[in-house]
């Protein structure tokens, strides 16, 4: 299926009426593994195959739209972080093009492209790390805004203030070291120092992992009313399904560096497609239907340096047929409201 009818569909799940604030377009990130002097020495010596490379991302495609909250899924080492890192521009992709509020971020210097990308802001999964112990929430949080003139030298204090505010924090605490917060007030901080960049587009890494559940709760609570509030486009990355479940307008499932699936949050979760959603989900304890038989997914996620052949999933996919170790499925629009890569939907799988 083309791009544009990808475009389309998604358009089509759940806003409407947004504007697509980031668009990425085949996007893929490659890295070359270092060979240690064993490796160079067996390559030498031909045994060893020259270079190594990590297919990260693979060919994503998707849009986001103002105002919509979209969970990413998928198991660890998948590749959500790495393309959580290339939207923020902490990474560089190695193919495919990204677009950030009508611009093609490809076609920009790369001075402008990283001022463009301003306008993405990340909160990471480690409220411990991801502050500088050595600041004060003041430095935190009014540095950056000040540096690229978002507040004027004099209005620090007051930019800052409105910032604590806006996460449930007051003023006072503007003195204080990362240190003499709780794990839930460290987030808090971290999220108000994105906000001071006044994003487009927040994605958030794993963001409540780390938080107890109490204060998973809280934090979510936050992001609900900041999403209103805000009017831009958010990109929640989880391993949690139960919690993306709760808080995403449209799910994208990855696997392997590929999006396997995509939908309304509700369809999907009702009605998964893609075998490697339904055994996520068939491991997803819930309290409104009685539990569906339970199918264990077998084996761990394979290195993606060495990804299977044909569709990624099929070593642990209980419904692989002889196509799909050959064939790589396409995502392809599936009624309205999906976008599924698999061959059981698509000509069958022998
Ligand atoms: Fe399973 Fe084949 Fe579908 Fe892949 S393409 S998910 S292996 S049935």
């Amino acid at each position: 299926m083309s791009d544009s009818r990808i475009r389309s569909l998604e358009s089509g799940t759940g806003a409407e009426a947004g504007t697509v604030l980031l668009e990425l377009e085949n996007v893929g990130k490659h890295f070359e593994q270092r060979p240690d002097w064993v490796e160079r020495l067996l390559q030498s010596l031909g045994m060893m195959a020259p270079q190594s490379v990590v297919r990260a991302v693979e060919d994503v495609s998707f849009q986001l739209h103002a105002g919509e909250f979209v969970g990413l899924v998928g198991e660890s080492g998948c590749g959500k972080s790495t393309l959580a890192r290339i939207i923020a521009g902490l990474l560089e992709a190695s193919s495919g093009s990204i677009g950030l509020d009508g611009e093609r971020l490809n076609d920009l210097s790369l001075a402008e492209r990283r001022r463009r990308q301003l306008a993405v802001q990340m909160i990471f999964q480690d409220p411990f790390a991801s502050l500088n112990p050595r600041l004060r929430v003041r430095e935190i949080i009014g540095e950056a805004p000040r540096v690229h003139g978002l507040c004027r030298p004099g209005q620090v204090d007051g930019y800052v203030s409105g910032m604590l505010t806006r996460v449930g924090l007051g003023a006072d605490v503007m003195d204080r070291f990362p240190h003499q917060f709780s794990g839930g007030q460290r987030q808090r901080i971290g999220i108000a120092r994105a906000l001071a960049m006044q994003p487009r587009v927040m994605v958030c890494d794993e963001s409540v992992a780390a938080l107890d559940v109490s204060i998973q709760a809280q934090v979510l609570n936050l992001f609900m009313e900041l999403r209103h509030a805000t009017g831009g486009a958010w990109l929640f990355i989880s391993h949690d399904l139960g919690v993306v479940e709760h808080v995403c307008d449209r799910v994208l499932i990855m696997y392997l560096g590929r999006i396997v699936e995509s939908g309304d949050t509700e369809f999907l979760y009702q009605d998964p497609r893609h075998p490697y959603t339904q055994a996520l989900l068939d491991d997803l304890p819930r309290l409104d239907q009685r539990r569906r038989e339970f199918r264990p997914l077998s084996g761990e996620i394979p290195s993606p340096l060495n990804p299977p052949s044909g569709c990624h999933f099929h070593p642990r996919c209980p419904l692989a047929g002889p196509r799909c170790s050959r064939e790589r499925p396409q995502l392809k629009a599936l009624g309205k409201q999906r976008l599924l890569a698999c061959h059981l939907e698509d000509g069958g799988v022998e």
